[in-house]
């Protein structure tokens, strides 16, 4: 039986990657990259010298049809991206999909867990996350108003993955948003301030915000407050404007 196997690496740093993931990417007839170049740096590291396939978000149904017949061939493959675990925002999903829909039970797939940004920036965030929503990406444009209600909406703590292109325009809609809603509870209070609505009638704010930067990297930065001391450390510093960035939004 063909194997699939999902294998997480390293997000930052090249020795956070597990050993039956290395085991696994020498042994498989070939590697699925969403770049070749980015995981060709982590396979020269290690000496593996396995045969890589491209497969990213753009590849067509055809390159799918490709890799099923390969599984079917009896080939095993893994699937990689460019950091951290594959389907986390990242393509493999619609592969995963296609493997159950053509083959059911008869190609097994198999997950190599390891590092997502996702789990490491909750780890250290201090934020209570026993439960936690992660949001992936902010949309560019539209729809990014209902994205953010979203975030004030749970009442749980909400992950959100932000480039470096966006960041300060984030956490700036996030200040936005918060001030509005300081300014509608204040509202309320003065119109019902006899009432037991109030309660009722106030919406929850944001209480404290994490951005983690670069985790594993050489300029791991991690702010942790309210989000106007936060982006004015941000807007201060140009070098804390690079990178890539996990924001936590606790409750
Ligand atoms: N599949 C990946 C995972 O498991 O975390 C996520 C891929 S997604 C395309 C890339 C985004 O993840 C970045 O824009 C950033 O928000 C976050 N990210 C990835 N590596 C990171 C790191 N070392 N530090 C902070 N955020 C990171």
């Amino acid at each position: 039986m063909s194997i699939l196997y999902i294998v997480a690496t390293p997000i930052g740093n090249l020795e956070d990657i597990s050993l039956r993931a290395l085991r696994i990417l020498g042994e498989v007839d070939f590697i699925l990259c969403e770049d070749t170049r980015v995981t060709g740096v982590l396979l020269n590291r290690y000496d593996i010298k396995t045969k890589t396939i491209s497969f990213h978000q753009h590849s067509e149904d055809k390159k799918i049809d490709n890799l099923l017949s390969l599984l079917e061939e009896g080939k095993n493959l893994a699937l990689v991206s460019d950091a951290g675990t594959p389907g986390i925002s990242d393509p493999g999903g619609k592969l995963v999909q296609a493997v159950i829909d053509k083959f059911g039970q008869d190609v097994s797939i198999e997950s190599v867990p390891g590092p997502s940004a996702v789990t490491a920036a909750l780890s250290i965030s201090g934020i209570p996350t026993d439960k936690f929503v992660f949001l992936g990406f902010p949309p560019h444009k539209k729809g990014r108003m209902t994205f953010i209600d979203k975030i004030f909406d749970s009442e749980l703590p909400v992950v959100v993955y932000e480039s470096k292109h966006r960041i300060i325009k984030f956490l700036e809609e996030l200040k936005e948003h918060n001030k509005e809603i300081i300014e509608h509870n204040k509202r309320v209070e003065m119109e019902f301030v006899k009432s037991k609505d109030i309660e009722a009638r106030r919406k929850a704010t944001v209480s404290s915000v994490v951005v983690c930067r670069e985790l594993s990297k050489m300029h791991e930065t991690v702010y942790r407050g309210d989000i106007d001391h936060i982006l004015d450390k941000i807007r201060d510093n140009k070098d804390d404007q690079r990178g890539e960035f996990v924001v936590i939004v606790g409750k």
